[in-house]
């Protein structure tokens, strides 16, 4: 099988079932012939990966356990990857966690600990992410976050997970100045609401920010994971090789309403 991503290492974190954006952007990045490596948290979400695998037809380098809000599983992850494959092209960071009690009502009432564990597991991870993987990005690199709306303007319920959204996507510009010089490139996707495990279980009246893509947005539709995937692969490739810094939105033009 021939593709743009013949020969390419890409790592794959936050596959937990077959809704996640990043089961989207794994099946984009076989179609187009990189290797993978998948990272997973939970025992539930690798024992789903592997069933989707195997479904598939998709054989993967290599699935690691990774916990991102802990230095030493991260490390593990790292050393782990290190040793089974020797040079890193790619990283698609699709994980993201804020507690429900903070996506509801107003944030004004989110606590310190709410506050802290949504910048960690959501914002902190990529930059966590990103120091792990240069020393494997010998041959230059191309990392890609998943963000949203609420990073740049007042979604309702959306909250504490904007605020960590927002230092996420201004991380993805002060990352992509430092790894520049290394060839690696640092980019986001800010897709539209998609109805994942996390977002049907998290965001407060997320089936009417689903809605209203349908009746506002340019395309009059939403978008689904296949498309987000399509829009990663490309920030992964060669094809956008004179892109950095950048956040594409892949929202059905949404973004542009005021
Ligand atoms: P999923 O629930 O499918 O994926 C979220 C992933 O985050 C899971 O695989 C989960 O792993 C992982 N995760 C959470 N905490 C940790 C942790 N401490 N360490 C490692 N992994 C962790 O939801 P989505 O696909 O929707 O989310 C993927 C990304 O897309 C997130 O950044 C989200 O904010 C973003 N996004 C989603 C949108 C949507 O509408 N769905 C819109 C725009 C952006 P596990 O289950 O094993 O804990």
């Amino acid at each position: 099988m021939s593709g743009i991503l013949n020969g390419k290492n890409i790592i794959v974190m936050g596959v937990a079932n077959e809704r996640s954006i990043a089961w989207g952007i794994a099946k984009s990045l076989h179609r187009e012939g990189a290797n993978l490596i998948f990272t997973y948290r939970k025992e539930r979400s690798f024992q789903k990966l592997s069933q989707l695998l195997e479904a598939n037809g998709i054989k993967p380098l290599l699935c690691v356990s990774c916990d991102v809000s802990d230095d030493a599983s991260i490390e593990a992850a790292a050393q782990e990857i290190q040793a089974a494959v020797p040079v890193i092209h790619g990283l698609a960071h699709s994980v993201a966690f804020a507690d429900k009690e903070y996506l509801q009502g107003e944030y004004v009432d989110t606590t310190r600990a709410g506050y802290l564990q949504a910048q960690d597991i959501s914002a902190y991870s990529l930059v966590a992410m990103a120091k792990a993987c240069k020393p494997l990005m010998t041959e230059g690199g191309s990392i890609v976050t998943q963000t949203y709306l609420g990073a740049e303007r007042v979604m309702k319920n959306y909250n504490v997970m904007g605020v960590a959204k927002a230092a996420l996507e201004a991380s993805v510009r002060y990352l992509a100045e430092d790894l520049g010089k290394a060839g690696i490139r640092v980019n986001a996707i800010s897709s539209g609401p998609i109805r994942t495990l996390s977002a049907k279980g998290g965001v407060a009246g997320f089936n009417e920010l689903v809605t209203t893509m349908d009746e506002k947005a340019p395309l009059r539709r939403n978008v689904d994971q296949d498309e987000v995937g399509d829009a990663t692969m490309f920030l992964l490739s060669p094809l956008s090789r004179g892109v950095t810094g950048e956040v594409l939105h892949v929202d059905s033009g949404y973004h542009i309403l005021g």
